[in-house]
């Protein structure tokens, strides 16, 4: 039930998140504490439901978010680096970023040039001066570019796709280090979309797991977003 977990504060929403086991490990649940969704999401932020960005785009709802993070734990550590594909709002890229301190990296890849304007500027308002010394250093990027083809020249202990696509590119499975783990929705929009887990053990062998039955806007072109409204939500 997607709105089973809301209440009227952050940490309401982390406690019933808790409750209902969908949250287990305390890093996770102290880093979305200390992560206020209001400073990411336009409207409603903390109903356990979707909310418009503008441009066709959402902040994922906070069960799925909660999800992603809870899979991608055990390579969510000091000094880890992290690849969030569909960076959207920017929330999962704070989060991560709070998990991998010091010493890690995150990189947001978002094709829509002003939500990823609009999700630093998020960032800063949510973490203030670490948020541009984190920039500056270049330990967080958002970066505007096409997500299908992940950060070329790189390798990442853990990657996040905020968005569905029916065939996962090889490039991401490359970009992932060994050991490494890959949380992403595949399915066509308006057909059966699942959550799959990619791990790459120590010795680079891949494995795979169908989680649960989605529902993601499309990994796809820019067109499709920008067709959908140019107008941010603030
Ligand atoms: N995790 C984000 C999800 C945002 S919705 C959040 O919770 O805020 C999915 C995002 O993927 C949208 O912002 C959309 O613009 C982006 N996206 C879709 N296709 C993309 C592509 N090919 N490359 C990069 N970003 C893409």
């Amino acid at each position: 039930m997607a709105w089973r977990c809301s209440a009227p504060t952050n940490a309401g929403l982390i406690d019933n998140l808790t409750t209902a086991n969908i949250l287990q490990t305390p890093r996770i649940i102290a880093a979305m504490k200390a992560t206020d969704r209001a400073h990411f999401s336009p409207r409603r932020p903390y109903d356990d439901a979707p909310q418009s960005l503008g441009f066709g785009a959402t902040i994922s709802a906070p069960h799925m978010h909660a999800h992603a993070l809870e899979s991608l734990a055990p390579m969510l550590r000091p000094g880890a680096s992290v690849l969030d594909i569909g960076s959207g709002s920017g929330y999962l890229v704070a989060v991560f970023s709070k998990l991998v301190r010091p010493g890690g990296k995150v990189v947001g890849v978002e094709h829509i040039k002003e939500l990823n304007e609009a999700a630093e500027r998020r960032f800063v308002a949510a973490e203030g001066t670490l948020a541009k010394e984190l920039l500056q250093k270049g330990e967080v990027v958002f970066k505007t570019a096409d997500g299908r083809r992940g950060c070329p020249g790189e390798k990442f202990d853990a990657i996040h796709v905020g968005a569905s696509i029916p065939v996962v590119p090889e490039v991401l499975i490359d970009q992932l280090k060994s050991p490494g783990k890959m949380f992403i929705p595949v399915g066509d929009v308006n057909e059966d979309q699942y959550i799959y887990e990619y791990t790459k053990d120590a010795e680079g062998h891949l494995t795979r797991e169908r989680l649960f039955g989605v529902s993601y806007v499309p990994l796809g072109d820019v067109e499709y977003y920008y067709a959908k409204g140019r107008k941010l939500v603030e």
